[in-house]
């Protein structure tokens, strides 16, 4: 279950209560009083600063008749506390339960509901003509066509395809647009520079305006990059390259096989919390002598698995914080209980004219889910237990348990397994200063 938190429930104000229903607007408060004890000053503060007179009216009345039904009590200092009796509050709000929020994946062949997720999950996932890979109860990969996605109605239909080695990816744009910082930085030493996180309110637009298909093929095939017949298909009882004699690999091939675009971009757009990530000069210098370091090693290697390419084909800046972030979201699990990685996500964001890089993480619904929120207050604890997750995970290359998320913005470029890890690392050993 999401978080309730002060912020959480100035962006619940702005536009919601209309929408929602003044019932839901209650139990946010109580929620909100559970999880943060505020003084109804802050309260009101909160509205004071998005202007909404209407808003902080309602919250004054709300508050007070919830006083008055002893459903809200005034612990010390003058926080306001729901009631012990009420006990788990956030149990009866729906946040990802919601109609507004979810998209429910149908299998076109039986009328089954079989998955749901997130909107913009689905936005990425699920658009008309995308292939989805789900799972049966045994683990085993199901292969879907989307036949249609209803945004309005919640409903994404999928049609049962056979196996394939097509798979395609969205094509598409993000933009944020600030609406306010809700707390102060925080800033995490690195052995060389800083990581800033600050905590904001943002309004998101995603569209999706069209796919690419591509082919994903196994073939035995020179991994020498310099010969013609370089990712070529050659007989497999070959062992070695007859061109330049080096010893011949299985390998992945990925083909783009076609470009489409949409009659009509898909688009959505939402209110939610983002932590935005900003890296100084030094940190990016820091960055660059970590990933050369990886570099060097494998520099002289003939074969380079398509993992460590990606170490030479991508800014170190991107590679590092990407890797982490990847890392860090995964983790949420293990820092809070009932978070999910699922309710988060991460964009890398890049300002040409500015001299820092910056990232964003998001929250993955209208109103945030409480796990930007989660991993900004347990930030320590987060960097120690992804470390831990990353550590002991059995792959080589980064899975979906450590490293991989299959719903990445940025489809999982520019991401090292080795390199996060290593950051982590270091950051335990300057264990994670907050300044
Ligand atoms: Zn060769
Ligand atoms: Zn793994
Ligand atoms: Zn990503």
């Amino acid at each position: 279950m999401a978080k309730v938190t002060l912020s959480y429930l100035s962006i619940f104000s702005t536009d919601r209560i209309p929408l929602r229903g003044l019932s839901y607007f209650s139990d946010i408060l109580l929620a909100c009083c559970k999880e943060s004890r505020p003084t109804i000053n802050q309260i009101i503060r909160h509205f004071g600063q998005s202007g909404l007179a209407i808003a902080q009216a309602l919250t004054c009345q709300f508050a007070n008749q919830l006083i008055n039904e002893n459903k809200l009590v005034y612990s010390f200092n003058s926080k306001l506390a729901c009631a012990r009796h009420l006990g788990y509050i956030h149990g009866d709000i729906k946040i990802r339960g919601s109609r507004n929020n979810n998209i429910n994946y149908i299998n076109t062949s039986n009328g089954e509901e079989f998955e749901q997720s997130a909107i913009n999950t689905a936005l990425r996932e699920v658009y008309p003509d995308a292939i989805y890979i789900a799972q049966d109860f045994d683990g085993n990969p199901v292969w879907y066509k989307s036949s249609e996605l209803k945004i309005k109605e919640g409903q994404a239909f999928l049609k049962p395809i056979g196996q394939t080695n097509l798979f395609t990816r969205p094509q598409g744009v993000i933009r944020f647009e600030e609406v306010k910082t809700t707390s102060e930085a925080k800033s995490i030493k690195l052995p060389r520079g800083v990581i800033e996180l600050t905590p904001k309110i943002c309004k998101i637009s995603e569209s999706v305006i069209g796919y690419k298909i591509y082919n994903r093929e196994s073939r035995w095939t020179c991994p020498n990059r310099d010969c013609r017949n370089h990712n070529q298909s050659l007989a497999s009882k070959l062992e070695n390259c007859l061109i330049c004699n080096s010893q011949i690999t299985e390998r992945d091939i990925i083909q783009l096989v076609e470009e489409v675009v949409h009659k009509e971009a898909f688009t959505i757009s939402y209110s939610t919390s983002f932590l935005q990530v900003t890296i100084d000069r030094k940190a990016k210098s820091f960055f660059k002598s970590k990933v050369d370091k990886f570099r060097s090693k494998i520099k002289n290697q003939k074969y380079v698995s398509r993992e460590k390419r990606e170490l030479f084909e991508y800014n170190e800046t991107d590679i590092c914080i990407h890797s982490l972030a990847h890392q860090l979201m995964l983790a949420l699990p293990l820092v809070e209980h009932g978070a999910s990685s699922k309710d988060i996500d991460f964009i890398l964001h890049e300002e040409p004219t500015q001299p820092n890089s910056f990232g964003y993480f998001f929250d993955t619904v209208e109103g945030g889910t409480g796990m930007c929120d989660t991993l900004f207050q347990y930030l320590e604890k987060a960097v120690s237990r992804a470390r831990f997750l990353v550590e002991h995970c059995p792959c080589k290359h980064g899975c979906s348990n450590c490293t991989i998320i299959y719903r990445c913005p940025d489809d999982n470029t520019a991401i090292s397994k080795q390199v996060g890890l290593s950051i982590l690392q270091d950051l335990i050993q300057e264990q994670v200063q907050t300044l």
